[in-house]
């Protein structure tokens, strides 16, 4: 049977709760052991999908087309085991089953209520699905004393009766805040919150204390005291000069032997070898390239979460520290001078009209420049209106998604092969479950870039996007010198196009950067990489 580990935070969020779980998980694995992590979310929607990244930050996808939360994505980077559906749970998706089951009658006339049937959905989500790994690491989003997180607090408080003490460990992530006028890190808000988590009947194990200093013996002790933790369970976590760090670095303050302690399992020595050499690495670079990412959400750099870490790997393969520039696609007097001088030019998925045409106009930049030019989903949609309307003459090449009368080369497709079958999407339908989500077949072409740089002539990529490009422009474009070099298995839907007559224009319909880890980073982002230093030895 899984032990099963709670995660809850106190005192404040965005404490790097997800990277705590994730790098627990990456320790428990370098001793052998098998996991599988999971992220409960207390908001009411059924999913991010619908949310503003300004809001969620990015939404990631799952293999299985499940629009997630970004910490599942921590959990894919960590651990390289792939998330799927029953990874993540949110109060609007316990709702919503348990109010279908109502409707179709499975309480046999009850009253339906948030205790037991709420609770009773929740821990059976959490038990679902758990592949037996050795470890199931459940994360609970918010913070302790939100009235929204209580069910999911209750549930795992009553998980600990049903599986057992020895099956159930309770970690609680926490601020010890360093106050400069005392000279002091102070314990007060971690006892408080701790409190606040006993008044809902649950005692953690282990406080994992976030902390800017290191924390002293005697705040070590008063913690144990006052929160009824033996003081060896109190871990330390302070600032990381990079997330890449945590794994090693919560070895060596007791966590995973904490954790085993617990269990009283006798595990075998860590083996954080691999995470030494990443570290190194990113410690040590041999040079440095510059890569403009072209986007929106530019202010809210989580929008762009696997994006980044993705061209971080890519550095670390390449041993080059990579810079970003930030560029607001909507400030078009500032476009071309931030663009002068990079060493490439990412133009990353996207929605809607605004800031397009800033887009439009890079891509065109680094065509004309001939600057290494990477576009994702959105940036190779805007890449195929540039060259229709750069070099077919088409003037008004555009999308359906702006909703304006245009030569549709980029347009709604309604239906699609997934797998084996033919899946089928109406322009009405909700929001919510319109796109094209999650992993998808591509197949490359002989003698193309993408496939000498995949190695591989068949392919599988996470997608999230309503609008496709039209294929009916393949020949046409090709004239134009861009080429449609993957195409998905029934030939419908390009998936990559390509340049010739460039150093480095590769744009995609699907989101590589899901799938990119620093242990096995994507081959699409070290080659861009690769290709971007060859243009700073050119400058
Ligand atoms: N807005 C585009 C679409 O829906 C691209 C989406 C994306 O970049 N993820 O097709």
């Amino acid at each position: 049977m899984s032990k099963f580990i709670f995660i809850t935070g106190g005192v404040v969020s965005s404490l790097g709760k997800g990277l705590g779980a994730a790098a627990l998980a990456a320790i428990l694995q370098s001793r052998g052991y098998t996991i599988r992590l999971r992220k409960l979310d207390p908001y009411l929607n059924i999913d991010p999908g619908t949310m503003s990244p300004f809001q969620h930050g990015e939404v990631y996808v799952t293999d299985d087309g499940t629009e997630t939360d970004l910490d599942l994505g921590h959990y894919e980077r960590f651990t390289g085991v792939a998330s799927r559906r029953t990874d993540n749970i949110t109060t609007g998706k316990i709702y919503s089953s348990v109010l279908s089951k109502e409707r179709q009658g499975d309480y046999l006339g009850a009253t339906v209520q948030v205790i037991p049937h709420i609770i009773d959905e929740i821990k059976a989500f959490i038990v679902s699905d758990t592949d037996d790994a050795d470890f199931v690491i459940c994360e609970i989003g918010g913070t302790v004393g939100d009235i929204e997180s209580l069910p999911f607090l209750e549930a795992i408080r009553q998980l600990r009766n049903d599986l057992g003490h020895e099956n159930t460990l309770f970690m609680h992530v926490t601020l010890l805040p360093y106050i400069a006028a005392a000279g002091e890190i102070k314990t007060k808000p971690t006892q408080h919150s701790v409190k606040e988590l006993l008044s809902v009947g649950i005692q953690p194990d282990i406080l994992l204390c976030r902390s800017e200093r290191p924390i002293p013996e005697d705040a070590r002790y008063k913690l144990g005291l006052f929160c009824n933790v033996k003081p060896t369970r109190v871990i330390e976590a302070n600032d990381l000069s990079t997330v890449y760090e945590a794994p090693i670095v919560y070895h060596q303050n007791g966590l995973d032997k904490a954790v085993c302690d617990y269990f009283k399992l006798e595990a075998k020595a860590p083996d954080l070898s691999a995470w030494q050499h990443i570290l190194d690495r990113i410690h040590n670079p041999e040079g440095e390239v510059t890569i403009a990412i072209v986007g929106k959400y530019v202010q809210l750099l989580d929008a762009y979460k696997s994006l980044r870490e993705s061209l971080v790997h890519a550095g670390i393969a390449n041993k080059v520290k990579v810079t970003l520039n930030w560029v607001d696609s909507e400030n078009l007097d500032l476009l071309e001078r931030s663009l002068t001088g990079v060493h490439g030019i990412l133009v990353p998925g996207g929605f809607g009209e605004r800031g397009a045409e800033g887009k439009i106009q890079a891509i065109r930049f680094a065509r004309e420049e001939n600057i290494p030019y990477f576009g994702i989903c959105f940036g190779m949609q805007l890449a195929v209106i540039e060259a229709c309307r750069s070099l077919l003459g088409i003037k008004d090449a555009s999308t359906t998604e702006f909703g304006k009368p245009c030569t549709p080369v980029v347009g709604l497709i309604t239906e699609w092969l997934d797998a084996d079958n033919l899946s089928k999407r109406q322009a009405s339908q909700n929001l919510g479950g319109t796109m094209r989500l999650g992993s998808y077949s591509c197949l490359l072409a002989e003698n193309s870039k993408a496939k000498s740089i995949y190695q591989s002539a068949t392919i599988q990529e996470r997608h999230r996007h309503r609008y496709e490009v039209n294929m009916t422009y393949a020949k046409a474009l090709e004239g134009a010198g861009l080429y449609m070099v993957g195409v998905s298995p029934d030939n419908a839907l390009p998936e990559v196009v390509e340049r010739r007559d460039h150093p480095w224009f590769v744009a995609v319909q699907f989101h590589p950067e899901l799938k990119s880890k620093p242990f096995d980073p994507h081959p699409l982002f070290v080659s861009f990489i690769k290709a971007a230093i060859i243009q700073e030895r050119l400058i």
